[in-house]
């Protein structure tokens, strides 16, 4: 019998041996997430993650500007792994300011098309969100429509409801023109946009969709997953509202529909990275995916996942190809070219 054989010896080995190869996910092992994203529209996701790893997953949520300063300020001192975030422009300005750190993964880069992810990969986007075209049913005949250039045309002149220039959808949305078109061309296009606007722009996504259904316009630009939500609401004045305006597809033979992602990144000073990461890794996955979709009636970023059945309705797309990093990219270039067209 040799002297390692002897149980009281080879037992803390093997621990030691087993704790080296396959580190076990011990009790106390957590992560701590600053998320923009409503707690109802990710927790049940977050919960799912704990029970499978059995990491404990903190979440602090707030407004995106408020999460990002708090970050700044918190420097390396920052208790957050992880940052989630709508829209490539947040994103990118998160980047920017150096909280967030790149980060690789075999599992990201084929669930995410490159699209869809920061190309250093200091964010991933998880979701897809399309800002078409909303028509009022009874007075706009989808064959009157055709491009986003096309809404700057005499023929809507006071027709047209949009959100503020302070609303980083509009801001994506104009930097994404400016990518495909140039600055020249996209300053006359905003300008001939805030031509026919029909009141000074005002409210959110929804009350764009409302504006058209109140018949104070024709036309707008929302976020789908506004509609889906109106859709399904349990307000019947939402309900009502959503089922006055119909969605149209444009750039259906040029450049696409704008699409934008809700994304996430590893922090700059995240302590536990590899956590982040697993996570950022789960909320890519099949099932993740899908409740995402069905929840928020988003699009799911990986391609593989069919849209839920509310999306489906809508009809299919052709989406922009733009890396949505340039979106953030040109999103300075974007304020101030709204500026000049005179975009409140
Ligand atoms: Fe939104």
């Amino acid at each position: 019998m040799s002297k390692s054989s002897n149980p009281r010896i080879l037992l803390p080995i093997l621990g030691l041996l087993t704790s080296l190869l396959a580190p076990p996910v011990l009790a106390g092992e957590e992560i701590n997430v600053y998320s923009a994203r409503k707690e109802d529209l990710i927790k049940p996701l977050l919960d799912t993650f704990s029970q499978q790893t059995g990491i404990t997953v903190n979440l602090a949520t707030g407004k995106e500007e408020a999460l990002l300063q708090r970050l700044q300020s918190e420097g390396a001192n920052t208790p957050a792994d992880l940052l989630l975030t709508s829209d490539a422009g947040r994103l990118a300005a998160a980047q920017k300011t150096g909280v967030l750190q790149a980060v690789q993964s075999d599992t990201l880069n084929k669930n995410i098309p490159a699209a869809y992810r920061d190309p250093a990969g200091y964010w991933y986007g998880l979701s897809v969100r399309a800002r078409p075209i909303l028509y009022a049913k009874s007075r706009v005949k989808p064959e009157q429509l055709s491009t986003y250039e096309a809404l700057a045309g005499p023929q809507w002149r006071g027709k047209l409801c949009l959100r503020s220039s302070d609303s980083v959808y509009n801001q994506s949305l104009v930097a994404g023109m400016i990518a495909h078109h140039g600055e020249a061309k996209t300053e006359t296009w905003a300008k001939g946009l805030v031509a026919n606007f029909a009141r000074p722009p005002k409210g959110g996504d929804r009350d764009q969709i409302k504006a058209v259904a109140a018949g104070e316009c024709d036309l707008t630009l929302t976020n789908t997953y506004y509609l889906g939500g109106m859709i399904h609401s349990s307000e019947p004045a939402d309900q009502e509202a959503a089922a006055q305006v119909a969605v149209f597809w444009p750039d259906a033979k040029t450049t696409g529909v704008h699409v934008n992602v809700s994304g996430a990144g590893v922090t700059a000073h995240a302590r536990h990275r590899d956590h982040a990461i697993k996570l950022l890794e789960f909320l890519a996955s099949d099932a993740a995916q899908r409740w995402y979709a069905e929840t928020n009636h988003e699009y799911p970023v990986n391609p593989a996942i069919p849209p839920s059945a509310t999306l489906k309705a809508w009809g299919e797309f052709k989406a922009d190809t733009l890396n949505v990093a340039q979106l953030g990219e040109l999103n300075p270039a974007a304020v101030r070219l709204m500026d000049r067209a005179g975009w409140k």
